[in-house]
């Protein structure tokens, strides 16, 4: 089938999520796919892992995504299933900045394919203080673009009780009761208070999402030239990008190799980032 869409047409998708992503999620795909994006009653991805870590991940961000999807498509008895998954981390270059990784699994069980987009993104919001004071509190929600965005009041950062936990805080009159209710609770006079990355409490991390969803859209249209099925996918890297000077393999990338999941089909593209020799800076003779 050479057109993708008609791998997916009229399909209903079933998408793995409680906190709302198909407000950033199903638009993009119905109109781009033309499948019916489906959000099962009840799911509770929550058994998954929680950003607030009262309940651990399960494996890596892919794996715990996987898991959602294999989920819903069990419940639900359907053959095409969407999950996502985000993560937050340090910036590699700025550690005190922090990055939203977003990653849009992608599961047909009919064409037995899976397909992976990601964003990564250093527009986050995702913080958090040790506070003694409602003063204190009202500060951090101030630079942290509250009420859009959500907060988590805990009694402690190692609180797993719910009765210690505060989530979805969107008001500043809850906000207040919550900071007061865990001071009266804090054995030490300190709580502990975190956005709440939760999509439906977290605009900025819903467009990351969104652009993940675009993301997940152009590697579904990559075909495999062979046999024309989506997702074909970088699968390795190889460094070796010559100096320019003295033509020594440098650790840059010399090429891509992409491969199709359905007929192993391979293709290098040499040059990935454009150039074909590399600056005798990054050479380990030319700059030892
Ligand atoms: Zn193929
Ligand atoms: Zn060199």
């Amino acid at each position: 089938m050479a057109n993708v869409n008609e791998w997916f047409k009229n399909r209903v998708a079933v998408l793995a999520t409680m906190h709302q992503k198909e407000r950033a999620i199903a638009p993009v795909l119905e109109s781009e796919l033309g499948v019916k994006v489906q959000v099962p009653a009840n799911f509770n991805t929550d058994f998954f892992g929680t950003f607030t870590r009262e309940i651990k991940r399960l494996g890596t961000q892919i794996e715990a995504a996987r898991l959602k999807a294999e989920k819903a498509l069990e419940i639900t008895g359907e053959t095409l299933a969407i999950a996502s998954e985000g993560s937050f981390f340090p910036h590699p270059a700025f550690p005190f900045v922090s990055c939203d990784r977003e990653i849009l699994l992608f599961l047909d069980k009919e064409h037995n394919l899976e397909i992976i987009g990601q964003e990564i993104s250093p527009e986050t919001n995702h913080s958090h203080k040790t506070i003694k004071t409602v003063q204190e509190a009202l500060d951090f929600a101030q630079k942290v673009g509250f009420p859009e965005h959500g907060l988590v009041v805990m009694v402690s950062v190692k609180s797993t009780d719910h009765e210690e936990i505060f989530k979805g805080i969107d008001t500043e009159e809850t906000l207040i009761e919550a900071v007061e209710t865990a001071l009266r609770k804090s054995p030490d006079g300190t709580i502990h208070l975190e956005t709440d990355m939760r999509a439906m409490y977290n605009p900025t991390r819903m467009k990351v999402i969104e652009i993940a969803t675009h993301n997940l859209i152009k590697k579904i249209h990559q075909q495999c030239p062979q046999c024309f099925c989506p997702g074909f996918d970088l699968v390795e890297r190889q460094s070796g990008l010559p100096c320019g000077l003295c033509y020594a393999p440098t650790s840059l990338i010399l090429l891509d190799i992409y491969q199709c999941q359905r007929c192993n089909y391979r293709e290098e593209k040499r040059f990935p980032e454009g150039k074909e020799t590399a600056d005798p800076a990054q050479c380990i003779y030319c700059n030892p």
